[in-house]
């Protein structure tokens, strides 16, 4: 059966890792979280001190992005993929609340994603793959066969990011999650380079109101239509 490439783009936290995971595994394709790698370059820029409150050392930065060096392996207790930066295992520190407040100014970066979007362009040369994240119909995969673009209101995502964090024992507060989903929605939208956009091609998907399963029905249905053309 022809491999194709699989774009979901969107809003933070409004369940695309969940669905573009799940649809990896259901059809026995590569996942690829491309949001985790620029949270690996904002951990870098942190436990190297290029940080400081909205400044980041852009310069050591640009010095220092060959020696990133980001990839993925089957975590086998979870079924899913961890995160590994220079060879360690951060899955866990890419998630708190301390690099989603600042990936956002990382992930603006010009080189940062010209480096990041030569890797993901390498990791899906041979298809068979499907890639979530803010500019993969746009930018990384321009040409993919499937293309969604996943929405949800603030509210309903702040609270899916709140329920996370809580069943994962990370103590978590709802207006601060709220305010971060909006302030990343901004920055996202409005940056210079690649600003998150539905690309024209993309399908309009607003899951507010879908439950896990309606959603992975009509995901799986637009799968088969798009291998099927
Ligand atoms: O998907 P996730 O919320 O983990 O992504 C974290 C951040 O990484 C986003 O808020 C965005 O700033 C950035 N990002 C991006 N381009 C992507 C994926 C993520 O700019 N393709």
């Amino acid at each position: 059966m022809k491999k194709i490439t699989i774009a979901i783009d969107g809003f933070s936290s409004c369940g695309k890792s969940t669905m573009a995971k799940d649809l990896a595994r259901e059809i026995g394709y590569i996942y690829i979280d491309s949001g985790a790698m620029y949270r690996a370059v904002t951990l870098y820029c942190i436990q190297n001190h290029l940080i400081d409150g909205e400044h980041i050392d852009v310069d050591q930065l640009k010095q220092h992005i060959n020696d990133i060096q980001i990839s993925f392996q089957l975590n086998a207790s979870t079924g899913k993929p961890d995160t590994y930066l220079n060879g360690v295992n951060v899955e866990n520190e890419i998630r708190t609340m301390e690099v989603s407040s600042k990936v956002s100014l990382v992930s603006a970066i010009d080189f940062v994603r010209t480096a990041m979007v030569a890797e993901q362009q390498k990791m899906g040369r041979k298809k068979g793959i499907v890639m979530d994240g803010r500019d993969i119909g746009t930018t990384v995969f321009p040409d993919a066969e499937l293309k969604i673009f996943v929405t949800a209101s603030p509210e309903i995502r702040a609270q899916r990011r709140f329920d996370e964090l809580e069943q994962k024992g990370v103590k978590a507060n709802y207006d601060e999650i709220l305010e971060n989903v909006k302030q990343r929605d901004y920055l996202d939208q409005n940056r210079a380079v690649s600003p998150l956009k539905k690309a024209d091609d993309a399908l309009l998907l607003d899951n507010s109101h879908l439950t896990i399963g309606e959603q992975k029905e009509w995901l799986l249905h637009q799968f088969h239509k798009a291998i099927t053309c």
